[in-house]
C-alpha cells in the first residue's frame, strides 16, 4: 500500500510512505513502486494514530440512566455509578463499550486504555472488555487496569477484590487515595497498589489527587513510592486537580520528584474542567493540573478523555482532537510552536507510556496512522474534523466521507453516528 502526497510532522514538503505487511517500509518523496491499494493524501498531515490514555469503558453511554448527575460534580457521579454498577450485564456492556470504540477509532483513536471498576458487584465490565478486546483487536490496542472506584480501604473486602482483579484480567493495577477516607488510609492504600504491582509485575494506573482540596498530596508519595521501588517509567497518576492550586514552592519540588520518577501525568481536560472547580466562589480555577509547566520541566504528561456520555460527563464522542483542543486552551499552550507541539500529549509522551516503541511515521515502525484534515497540526485542532481514513497494522479501518462514518473490523463494515446519544429515540 502506498500514501503519496502526505505532510508530516518534522518535516518539509510532501511526503509518500510505502507499507508492506503492517510495517511502514518507505518514506521518501516518491515511492517509485506501485501500490496494490494506492491512497491521495492530498497535501493533508498524516500522523500516527492517537491514543486515548484514561477512558472509563464500564461506564460509557450510560447517559441518563438510572438518571442525569444534576449538581455536575464527581461525588453525585460516583452516586449515579453506584446504581448504574448493580445492573451491570455482560451483553449490555459489551454492546456499549463496542460502541464507543467506533467511535473512536473513527475519529482517529487506535489505542485505549480503560479503567475497569475491580469495586463493582459483578465482574461482568470484566469480562464484557475482554471479549471487546478480541472482537475489536484488529482495530484498537486496549489496555485494561483494575479501578477499584469505591477506594480500597473504604469497604471490608476491597483489597481482595483488587488482587483478584490483577490476578485474573488486568494489565495495570489501580488506586484512588483521595477517596479514601483519611490521609493516613491513603498513604497505606498507595503501598498496598504498590505491593500489588510488583507481586504481579504490573505498571501502576492510578487516579490521583482528583479533587480541588490543595492539601491533597498523594502525588508526592506516589512519586517518592516509585524511586524507592525503582519502578521508573511504570508509573502513571491520572488527573492529579488538586495540584492546580499547590503554591509554587512546593511545585518547583514535586516537578523534580515527578521527573526523576519518570511518573506520567495523564490530564482529562474535558472531565478536569467540567467537574473541578464547582466548589469554587468566583472567581473558580481551571480545574486542570499544570501540564504546560510540568512539560517544560521535562515530566512526561499524556491526555485521557476519560468519559463519554457517562454520570460524569453529559457530552463526548471520544475524539482525542476534542480532549487536546480544551487542554490548549485551560492550559495556556497557544503560542505557534508549542500549540504544534501539543500533539506529542496524544501521541509520542502516549506512546512512551504505554510500552508502544515502534510507533511513528519512518521506515520500521508499524503502520499504524491516519490522514488528518488539515496541513498541519494547527489546522487540524483548529477545524476539528474527524481523520479522513485511519489505518492499523497496516490495513484500512476506518472512512469518513461528508455522509457517513464506516469502520471495517473483523471482515466486516460497520455504518456508525459517532455523537448519537443513546436515551433519545431515533
Ligand atoms: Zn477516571
Amino acid at each position: 500500500m502506498v500514501v503519496r502526497g502526505a505532510r508530516i510532522r518534522g518535516r518539509e514538503g510532501l511526503w509518500d510512505v510505502g507499507v508492506r505487511g503492517g510495517r511502514i517500509v518507505e518514506v521518501s518523496r516518491r515511492v517509485g513502486e506501485r501500490g496494490e491499494e494506492e491512497f491521495e493524501a492530498g497535501g493533508r498531515l498524516l500522523a500516527p494514530n492517537f491514543f486515548d490514555m484514561h477512558i472509563h469503558l464500564d461506564s460509557v453511554l450510560t447517559l441518563g440512566d438510572p438518571r442525569h448527575n444534576e449538581s455536575g460534580t464527581l461525588l453525585e457521579g460516583i452516586e449515579i455509578w453506584s446504581e448504574r454498577r448493580e445492573r451491570l450485564g455482560v451483553e449490555e456492556a459489551l454492546e456499549r463499550m463496542r460502541e464507543a470504540v467506533y467511535w473512536m477509532v473513527s475519529n482517529g483513536t487506535t489505542y485505549l486504555r480503560t479503567h475497569i471498576d475491580c469495586t463493582a458487584p459483578t465482574d461482568a465490565a470484566a469480562e464484557a472488555v475482554l471479549r471487546l478486546r478480541e472482537e475489536v483487536g484488529d482495530i484498537m490496542d486496549i489496555q485494561v487496569t483494575a479501578f477499584p472506584q469505591s477506594g480500597i480501604l473504604t469497604d471490608e473486602g476491597n483489597v481482595e477484590m483488587l488482587e483478584r482483579a490483577v490476578e485474573r484480567w488486568a494489565d495495570n493495577v489501580g488506586m484512588i487515595p483521595h477517596i479514601e477516607f483519611t490521609r493516613e488510609d491513603g498513604v497505606r492504600s498507595i503501598e498496598i497498589a504498590f505491593e500489588l504491582a510488583k507481586r504481579y509485575g504490573k505498571p501502576i494506573d492510578g487516579h490521583v489527587d482528583e479533587t480541588d482540596d490543595e492539601h491533597s498530596r498523594f502525588l508526592e508519595v506516589v512519586a517518592a513510592k516509585t524511586i524507592r521501588e525503582k519502578m521508573f517509567g511504570r508509573v502513571s497518576a491520572s488527573h492529579v486537580t488538586a495540584s492546580h492550586g499547590y503554591n509554587g514552592a512546593y511545585l518547583a519540588k514535586l516537578y523534580r520528584m515527578l521527573r526523576r520518577a519518570e511518573v506520567t501525568i495523564i490530564a482529562n481536560p474535558l472531565i478536569n474542567i467540567h467537574l473541578q472547580g464547582r466548589f469554587d466562589t468566583l472567581p473558580k480555577r481551571r480545574g486542570m493540573a499544570p501540564i504546560k509547566e510540568m512539560a517544560g520541566f521535562g515530566v512526561n504528561v499524556a491526555l485521557g478523555h476519560d468519559c463519554v456520555m457517562d454520570p460524569w460527563f453529559p457530552l463526548g464522542i471520544g475524539s482525542m482532537l476534542h480532549a487536546l483542543y480544551v487542554a490548549v486552551l485551560v492550559g495556556h499552550m497557544t503560542g505557534y510552536g508549542e500549540l504544534k507541539r501539543t500533539f506529542d500529549l496524544i501521541t509520542v509522551n502516549a506512546a512512551k507510556a504505554y510500552g508502544v516503541t515502534d510507533y511513528g511515521i519512518e521506515a520500521g515502525s508499524r503502520a499504524d496512522f491516519q490522514i488528518l484534515d488539515g496541513r498541519d497540526e494547527l489546522e487540524v485542532l483548529a477545524r476539528l474534523r474527524p481523520p479522513l481514513y485511519v489505518f492499523k497494522n497496516g490495513k484500512l479501518v476506518c472512512e469518513n466521507t461528508k455522509h457517513e462514518t464506516k469502520i471495517h473490523n473483523n471482515g466486516k463494515t460497520v455504518r456508525i453516528d459517532p455523537g448519537k446519544v443513546p436515551y433519545l429515540p431515533d
